[in-house]
């Protein structure tokens, strides 16, 4: 009967194991959603679940007096966040964070949330059929499939997989309608445009154009049927259907007309063309390489279509330019250095056109600040990672994560014990593990992982692995997160994250830290004929020549800050959890594999997140409230038991004939009379309901 428990707190007792097979037993009856304390675990069907999400069980979940009482589903969260939106005194805005590993579902529930959201705070007429979605709701919408056409990607972990992080705020006004949002991006991977790792792909956008597009714009973008592109690795492996389309559709909904489309998908042509150029190595260091033989058709092809001079470009690959003093001098790249430019480019153009994506979609969702009063936020951040190889990307989506855990932590339990001082209860029996000391590890100050990255950044020397090895293993010997293996050849770190240990390879960090973009480069795409490459650079500096072409800030840096930023805005708010899980490293429909279910039950610290649910009272009764439920049998037994215990009979002598079995010292902790809530432990819980049976 274990799948009959709709919250984890319920297991007795909570172990991993317990709750593993709570979870097992109910995915096996295909229930997917599972309450654990405060948060919603939302496991993946990986088949589409007919009705689950239809309109009438939206209006169900949102028409119902009590939605609590219904099936767990994420129609709950919702629902709760969009009541609590009114708030009992005053508005407050709402979080709703959606964590889980690659594949677990994040994106997939923060578009159900969207949609809920986009159905039932549309004006009310419109909830009669989906298709009358209005105006705002549909670019609200749209804004989804653009986004994940130019930042989703096809891994080995999920055909659909996100590589940046996104945290939308849905916008209400006065009476609770949905009249606008606003959209912040975090941390796009854009290394994946000129580097996709083995058996990967592209940007889904990329495949997109390659199918979709009609002969004629195949031919203005000079993308031949029978083309191979070495960026566009495993086209045949997946099918876009109609993608494109789509994905055209949604910019036209959103504002963006033929015309700057067309600069869009020429740009994103010229990114492909540039990828087939390769060069050949020098005969001597002071000569710069040429470039491959059938290289030269696709260098002009990419300069015609980014609307620059092809000799331009192709000086730009080839030589660098060192500024000493006012003067500049030229130097010959080596096959490599032209290669690390070439893949330069084509990133920062990405970056810089995705970026301006986001800004458009926000000129054309975000409401008037005058229109609107409250939001409720969706957070659907990449999850805690531990692959083979970890560097910087991982070092940042795993701080990140400390710092969702450590929110989560703080507010739960400051939450909690708020309540419970309020009602006049001393009790304090919150454990829980503090993450803070890996934080200031990471992020701290005067010395951590980020300062001294930054450190060896800006010092502008060549490079080095051992350098940064040696100085973090000198300065932060101290902390108990950070150990090496010293006897490992690859230079690496590793940290003891609140989920888990992570080996982070120290090659090549300080670079991605810098994530230098040499000038010259700037200075071409600045003359791009190209309306909207000239516009997306026209405000970048070419960088200060005193400053040696490095980038000021670091990406570790700027990832802190808007992190930072993120971090005020959810304090700001009441947050609500759901952690998704990935019941099969395969994608495989209705799989549930217990190693792997385990490994994220841990990385997500759900088994703690129980302990401290079931540690503290799932059950108030708030007397007052309980005694408009008498229709409710079940809780009218129980209020009737608990009022019994409270003021018809002395506590403990009750206690003595229900639970003679328990010793004195249980007992205590078992029943609670707060100020206006009597509070029920779950043991409480389970010894009233089995006396409940007896009784009826
Ligand atoms: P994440 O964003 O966590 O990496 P996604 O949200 O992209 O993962 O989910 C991966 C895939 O799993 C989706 O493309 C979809 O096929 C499937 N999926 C996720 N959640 C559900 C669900 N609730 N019902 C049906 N399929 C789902
Ligand atoms: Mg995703």
């Amino acid at each position: 009967q274990l799948h009959t428990y709709d919250d984890l707190t319920k297991v007795n007792p909570v172990t991993p194991t317990t709750v593993l097979k709570c979870l097992q037993a109910r995915y096996s009856m295909k229930v997917f959603y599972t309450h654990a304390g405060c948060t919603l675990v939302a496991l993946n069907p990986f088949q589409p679940i007919p009705d689950l999400y239809s309109l009438d069980v939206m209006k169900e979940y949102h028409l119902a007096p009590q939605p609590q009482e219904f099936k767990p589903h994420i129609f709950i969260v919702a629902e709760e966040a969009y009541r609590n939106v009114r708030g009992q005194l005053e508005p407050v805005n709402q979080s709703l964070v959606v964590s889980g590993e690659s594949g677990a579902g994040k994106t997939w529930t923060s578009r159900c949330l969207m949609k809920y959201y986009a159905t039932v705070a549309a004006s009310s007429s419109l909830m009669k059929s989906q298709d009358t979605v209005e105006r705002i709701e549909r670019r609200v919408l749209d804004s989804n499939p653009l986004m994940e056409a130019f930042g989703n990607t096809c891994t080995l972990r999920n055909n659909n997989s996100s590589r940046f992080g996104k945290y939308i705020q849905l916008q209400l006004d006065r009476c609770q309608l949905l009249v606008g949002a606003s959209v912040q991006t975090y941390l796009l991977e854009k290394t994946r445009v000129s580097c996709q790792p083995a058996n990967e792909r592209n940007f889904h956008i990329f495949y997109q154009m390659m199918k979709g597009a009609t002969d004629e714009q195949r031919k203005e973008w000079k993308l031949q049927h029978d083309q191979r592109f070495v960026w566009l690795p495993n086209s045949e492996k997946h099918v876009e259907e109609d993608s494109f389309h789509e994905t055209v559709k949604a910019m036209v909904h959103l504002g963006i007309d033929a015309e700057r489309q067309r600069q869009v998908f020429r740009i994103l042509s010229g990114i492909l063309q540039l990828g087939n150029v390769s060069f050949s190595s020098s005969a001597n260091e002071s000569q710069s390489c040429d470039l491959d033989e059938q290289s030269e058709g696709f260098l002009h092809r990419a300069a015609e279509l980014l609307c620059v001079s092809a000799d331009e470009l192709q000086t730009c690959l080839r030589v660098r330019t060192l500024k000493a003093g006012k003067q500049s001098v030229f130097k010959p790249c080596s096959q490599a250095e032209c290669g690390v430019k070439r893949d330069c480019l084509a990133k920062v153009i990405y970056a810089q056109l995705f970026e301006w994506l986001v800004t458009f979609i926000n000129n054309s969702v975000c409401a008037d600040k005058s229109t609107w009063c409250n939001f409720i936020g969706v957070l659907d951040v990449y999850g805690f990672e531990c692959f083979q190889n970890n560097n910087l990307e991982q070092l940042c989506i795993n701080y990140a994560n400390e710092k969702l855990q450590q929110h989560f932590v703080a507010h739960y339990l400051r939450a909690q014990q708020e309540e419970y001082v309020s009602e006049g209860l001393e009790w304090s029996f919150v454990k829980y593990q503090d993450n803070q000391s890996c934080l200031d590890l990471i992020e701290g100050s005067p010395v951590s992982v980020f300062s001294l990255l930054n450190e060896e950044s800006r010092l502008n020397r060549a490079s080095d692995a051992t350098t940064l090895r040696v100085r973090l293993e000198k300065e932060l010997r101290d902390s108990a997160n950070i150990s090496w293996d010293r006897f490992s050849k690859v230079p690496h770190f590793t940290v003891t994250h609140y989920a888990g240990k992570v080996n982070y390879q120290i090659e090549g960090m300080v670079e991605k830290n810098k994530d230098p973009v040499p000038p010259e480069l700037i200075s071409l795409l600045q003359k791009s004929d190209n309306p909207l490459l000239h516009q997306i650079f026209s405000d970048k500096e070419t960088e200060n020549p005193n400053n040696k072409g490095l980038s000021k800030v670091t990406v570790v840096s700027k990832f802190k800050n808007s992190l930072e930023s993120l971090m005020k805005i959810l304090l700001a708010t009441t947050p609500h959890y759901t952690r998704c899980i990935k019941p099969n490293p395969d994608c495989k429909p209705l799989t549930f594999e217990k190693e792997e279910v385990i490994m994220q039950l841990e990385a997500c610290g759900i088994v703690e997140t129980i302990h401290i649910s079931a540690a503290g009272f799932p059950i108030r009764c708030r007397i007052f409230i309980i005694t408009h439920n008498w229709n409710n049998e079940r809780r009218a037994i129980m209020f009737f038991l608990c009022l019994c215990m409270c003021y018809l009979f002395e506590v403990d002598k009750l206690l003595s004939v229900v639970l003679h079995h328990l010793s004195c010292e249980d007992r205590r902790s078992l029943v609670h009379c707060g100020r206006t809530k009597v509070f029920l432990t779950q043991t409480m819980v389970n010894l009233l309901e089995d006396q409940r049976k007896k009784i009826l």
